[in-house]
């Protein structure tokens, strides 16, 4: 398939999906609550690493580039959209990924296995050589290595990934007095922001323990109507307990979507714990962003398993 027909399957699917009746149950609150489900794009290039990819693909494509190279970690969302994203679109795939103890242990790495069943290529690096890989010798290195390449950042955030962001939001959407979204480098929020209006707050639910994520987020966006919290991140990230994994599991039972377990099980259960706390005023119209991650749950499965905690259901 190519990426235009993947673009026009986009333009047909049906993402909001109406909840409130679940959530009354919840918190014994009346607010109205939508969650728009950006997982359900694509199957391979899922919610928002879709979006981020999608103009960048359009440029990679322009400037006859054939090649894809970028950065991720041993469960990167990213890592397996851009694989994907190569596999349908025709181009070469390079991921250079942090930890290179993980070089023996593709077989146990379900994300891994996955891009190079795309037919990535797999550049293992040491976690000191990862810190440099926005440094211009690094960079210089790899294309001595690999040639002529498109460059994507480490979980895909640049220019053009925001103005794909920009299109998550649409015209029906202002009815909603908060947009809510999970954020690990930014950009997905920043380009939710910058297409909500004055009376519009988006929440961003941090992914990572810190609050760092504010200077990015703002580099990307001159509007003020937004905050960060990282309330929910359960102690850091891709860290869970008990808890979150009991609350995936009874989010999946009760409204038949499925949520992961590194951004947006963590965003919905800090939504819900926000309303309880009074944090989200009643009679409030709330618009959460399902940004997809799904592939990420089998690895985390593997990683629980090994330590005796209950399983996300699938
Ligand atoms: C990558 C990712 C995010 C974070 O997006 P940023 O633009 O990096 O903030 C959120 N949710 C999911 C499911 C992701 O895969």
């Amino acid at each position: 398939m190519s990426i235009e027909m993947i673009f026009n399957s986009l333009t047909n699917f049906k993402s909001v999906k109406k909840l409130a009746v679940f959530l009354e149950k919840w918190t014994s609150f009346d607010i109205e609550f939508v969650v728009k489900r950006e997982d359900l794009i694509h199957s391979e290039i899922s919610g928002n690493k879709f979006r981020k990819l999608k103009y960048n693909i359009e440029e990679a494509k322009k400037s006859n580039q054939n090649t894809l190279l970028t950065f991720g970690g041993a469960f990167s969302n990213h890592i397996a959209a851009t694989a994907a994203a190569g596999k349908y679109c025709g181009f070469k795939t390079i991921g250079i990924i942090r930890g290179e103890e993980l070089e023996d242990k593709i077989e146990q790495n379900p994300t891994l296995l996955y891009a190079k069943s795309c037919g990535m290529t797999l550049h293992f690096i040491s976690r000191e050589a990862y810190k440099q890989k926005d440094n211009l010798d690094f960079i210089t290195q790899l294309h001595s290595l690999y040639g002529a390449f498109y460059a994507l950042p480490e979980g895909g955030t640049n220019l053009l990934a925001i103005k794909g962001c920009e299109e998550i939001l649409n015209k029906e959407d202002t009815i909603y007095d908060y947009v809510c979204v999970s954020v690990g480098t930014g950009g997905t929020m920043a380009g939710i922001i910058n297409t909500t209006i004055p009376h519009q707050k988006v929440i961003g639910f941090s992914a990572l323990k810190g609050n760092f994520l504010k200077e990015e987020v703002s580099k990307w966006t001159n509007k003020t109507n937004w905050e960060i919290t990282d309330a929910y991140c359960f102690g850091g990230y891709a860290k869970v307990n008990t808890e979150l994994i009991e609350f995936i599991n009874t989010f999946k039972k009760e409204t038949g979507i499925p949520l992961d377990p590194i951004y947006t099980g963590k965003m919905m259960y800090g939504i819900i714990a926000m309303i309880k706390e009074g944090k989200i005023p009643k009679k409030s119209r709330i618009l959460a962003i399902h940004t997809g991650g799904l592939q990420g749950i089998i690895g985390m499965n593997e990683k629980l398993n090994k330590k005796n905690l209950p399983l996300i259901e699938i």
